[in-house]
């Protein structure tokens, strides 16, 4: 028994550092990374369930590592975080789903609204609204399109600051959401503080309908509560069709999952966008 626990020992540690060596190198190449512009976003679309119709798209990012391949960002953004370099990439990412509405628009796409993730550290960023402000001027965008995805985490860290912030979004003209709803810790009394539009149901609670009850009463309430609140609510990680009768069930408005669409590249997008939006 002493030689297979030295053993598992043995391969824990060497798991350990090979954990370690990644986390390094992800986390030097970072850095290097974001100079060479060595990231991607994806899109995934957004599904009006009343007519199937796409209504949005939600950008995702891809860090095209040469010779590690496509890394997705639950492997770099904590690095991210951790580094402080999630502030010129968070930029990057405003940047870039902005030039790609503005694309999107030139190429006569009807008009669909586009959702970037915000960090927490970015969100605390001071020159945030300003930053935004100046990438909407630089494209063009109309600001009723772009849409910020934020969390329940992000919002309880300072009231006063946030909801001034958010405030300063919404005077801009943007369209804020509370991703991974039902996660954190707020409830919707405490919501109504924000001035928020919509809120993302989270995967965790939509993977089981149909099956886990549980998971069906607090979708249920979700869905009755954001209306009455006049929240537009989507469900994300939606992955089959009974889950989409539990939601049909309780007019939730829109959905995210793989058994409409996978996130995709800028091209497979455009494929997409001229099979399901040009008719
Ligand atoms: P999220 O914002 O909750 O994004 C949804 C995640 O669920 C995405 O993973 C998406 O690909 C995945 N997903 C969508 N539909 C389905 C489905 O039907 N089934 C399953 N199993 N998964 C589905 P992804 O792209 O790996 O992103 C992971 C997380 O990384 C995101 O979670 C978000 O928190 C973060 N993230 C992604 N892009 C950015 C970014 O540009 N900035 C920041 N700060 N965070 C980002
Ligand atoms: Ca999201
Ligand atoms: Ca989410
Ligand atoms: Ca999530």
């Amino acid at each position: 028994a002493k030689s297979i626990s030295h053993n598992s020992y043995f391969i824990y540690e060497e798991a350990m550092a090979d954990t370690i060596r990644a986390h390094l190198t992800l986390g030097g190449g970072l850095r290097k990374a974001i100079e060479e512009e060595q990231f991607e976003l994806f899109y995934q679309p957004k599904i009006r369930l009343s007519d199937k119709a796409t209504v949005g798209a939600e950008a995702l990012i891809r860090w095209m590592h040469p010779e590690l391949g496509m890394i997705s960002p639950d492997q770099f953004i904590p690095l991210a975080e951790e580094s402080g370099l999630i502030l010129p990439l968070g930029e990057w990412v405003i940047r870039r789903a902005c030039y790609q509405l503005k694309e999107w628009r030139e190429q006569g796409y009807p008009a669909i609204s586009l959702s970037v993730n915000l960090s927490g550290r970015q969100f605390m960023q001071s020159d945030l609204v300003e930053m935004v402000s100046q990438v909407l001027a630089e494209t063009g965008v109309d600001p009723r399109y772009l849409e910020l995805e934020l969390t329940e985490s992000m919002l309880m860290a300072d009231a006063q600051q946030t909801i001034e912030k958010l405030h300063a979004f919404r005077a801009l003209g943007l369209t804020l959401s509370i991703d991974d709803f039902g996660t954190g810790y707020s409830s919707l009394a405490y919501l109504k503080k924000f001035p928020i539009q919509t809120l993302k149901i989270d995967r965790s609670f939509v993977n089981d309908l149909g099956v886990d009850s549980d998971d069906e009463a607090i979708v249920k309430a979700t869905i009755a509560m954001a209306n009455s609140l006049n929240l537009k609510v989507i469900a994300e990680g939606v992955e089959n069709h009974s889950q989409i009768e539990v939601l049909n069930g309780y007019h939730c408005e829109e959905v995210q999952g793989y058994l409409f669409a996978r996130p995709m590249s800028h091209d497979d997008f455009s494929v997409y966008m001229n099979s399901h939006l040009m008719g």
